[in-house]
């Protein structure tokens, strides 16, 4: 038997923490992740493990002190390398390391040169089980996340354990009732993280919710509207809990009227769209071929109607964007009320069939992971220079927070409009310093 009387659980410092450089210790609106309260929920209580979190993003971690039997680090492509100098870290002082995230499951041989072990997916069931390995000194190279996943064993996530973490008040308010999605957009790596579609049962999302003390739930599902007959079932269970809700939609969600009405009456206040694009072949071209362009004004009026603020999300950088598609999505933004705007660039996720079709391509122009932050350009574009793409990207992050046009745009519907507002106000600070991103914040060399 191996000793494993304590375990550390450790997040590395998330991207936008790079750019605050510690000033601002707290996450953005009180949302922290659900990776830490996850896995700690997960530890089998019949293993009397003592377990010990630290959260790079909002304190800064005393490596030399951590003294655990086994040191266990989550990571996506942006913060990776800082999980690799952790992981090597304590794996040279002889602790045994294990990793997980969505850079370790999409890459777990490069993953395996900095830990002992990888889990891969979703860690319901292979995260208690590597524990139990790693007592009996059993420890496997590799866990998969099974196909047939059982998330209704999926205990609820530990609420509680950020206590204590942040000198202000944290609510724990984000929760995920389905994991993956079924479709299959060229640039996304949920099809590929999660081995397809799962949903927890809605009795155990609704106790979940009940657990919550917040009025405010946030919904950090890839695509809430996956299923439109468990979205159903879950408004339904959630109107008598009296919550207001945001989450992650597709735009048919405005084609049926009655849904989307239950939806409105459920709590739902604000749905993020990823429209992508303003260009019908560019939706085909990247297999988004169920957003319909023509259908999108429309669809954004009915959202309101139903007193549902919209945040939007769009991509550039596809091969047939051109440098008029800039101006074009900055007017369609500004023409149909969008009220939170967001972007990011086409990025091919290492260990997806994206970067491998770019590799192919020899488009692959960053080889440092800290780059895949969605903001920077790491691939050839089709029709302009890299540094072109850069600099519109950067322009229209500037232009389209500008208080005139903002306030202009935003539906005021109800107090989520003010968080729109809010939330405009932020990204408009924090895009004002986009171009001192530069690669020396972003790789990120300070040590750990
Ligand atoms: S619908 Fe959304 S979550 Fe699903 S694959 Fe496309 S971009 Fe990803």
């Amino acid at each position: 038997m191996a000793k494993l009387s304590k375990i550390a659980i450790i997040l590395p410092k998330g991207v936008p923490f790079r750019y605050t450089k510690g000033r601002f210790n707290v996450y953005p609106l009180s949302t922290i992740p659900l990776t830490i309260p996850v896995l700690v929920s997960l530890v089998p209580k019949e293993l009397d493990i003592q377990i010990e979190i630290y959260d790079e993003s909002i304190e800064k971690i005393d490596k030399e002190n951590i003294d655990a039997d086994l040191i266990s680090i989550s990571a996506i492509t942006p913060t990776v390398n800082r999980a690799y100098k952790y992981a090597d870290y304590f794996r040279s002082k002889r602790i045994p390391t294990v990793m997980g995230g969505v850079h370790a499951t999409l890459n777990p041989q490069e993953a395996l040169q900095h830990a002992d072990s990888v889990i891969c997916g979703i860690a319901v069931e292979s995260f208690p089980q590597m524990l139990r390995d790693f007592k009996e000194n059993k420890l496997q190279r590799i866990y998969t996340q099974l196909e047939n996943l059982d998330l209704s064993k999926m205990p609820l996530p530990d609420r509680d354990c950020y206590n204590n973490k942040s000198p202000f008040k944290v609510k724990l308010n984000g929760v995920q009732a389905t994991f993956g999605c079924d479709n299959n957009c060229e640039f996304c790596v949920q099809p590929y993280v999660c081995c397809g579609y799962h949903q927890r049962p809605i009795e155990q999302v609704v106790e979940e919710i009940k657990s919550i003390k917040s009025k405010f739930i946030e919904f950090y599902d890839p695509n809430i509207t996956s299923d439109q007959r468990y979205l159903r079932k879950l408004c339904e269970a959630m109107i008598p809990l009296k919550k207001n809700w945001v989450a992650p939609a597709t735009i048919d969600l405005a084609d049926d009227e009655k849904l989307l009405k239950l939806v409105a009456k459920s709590g739902c206040r604000s749905v993020l769209i990823g429209f992508e694009s303003v260009n019908q072949n560019t939706l085909n071209e990247i297999f988004k071929g169920f957003n319909t362009v023509y259908k999108y004004q429309e669809a954004i009026k009915k959202f309101h109607k139903a007193g549902i603020t919209v945040a939007g999300s769009f991509v550039f950088g596809f091969d047939s964007d051109i440098k008029e598609v800039f101006k074009q999505t900055l007017d369609f933004i500004n023409k149909t009320h969008i009220d939170m705007p967001r972007f990011t660039l086409n990025t091919p996720f290492p260990g997806t069939p994206f970067y491998e079709k770019m590799k192919r391509e020899n488009r692959i122009i960053e080889h440092d992971w800290s780059m895949y932050d969605c903001n920077h350009v790491v691939m050839k574009p089709q029709n302009m220079p890299p540094e072109e793409l850069q600099e519109r990207f950067n322009w229209i992050n500037k232009e389209v927070y500008k208080l005139g046009p903002t306030l202009k745009r935003i539906e005021f519907l109800n107090m989520f409009s003010l968080l729109a507002l809010v939330a405009n106000v932020g990204l408009k600070i924090k895009n004002s310093n986009l171009d001192k991103y530069t690669r020396d914040i972003m790789t990120d060399n300070s040590d750990i």
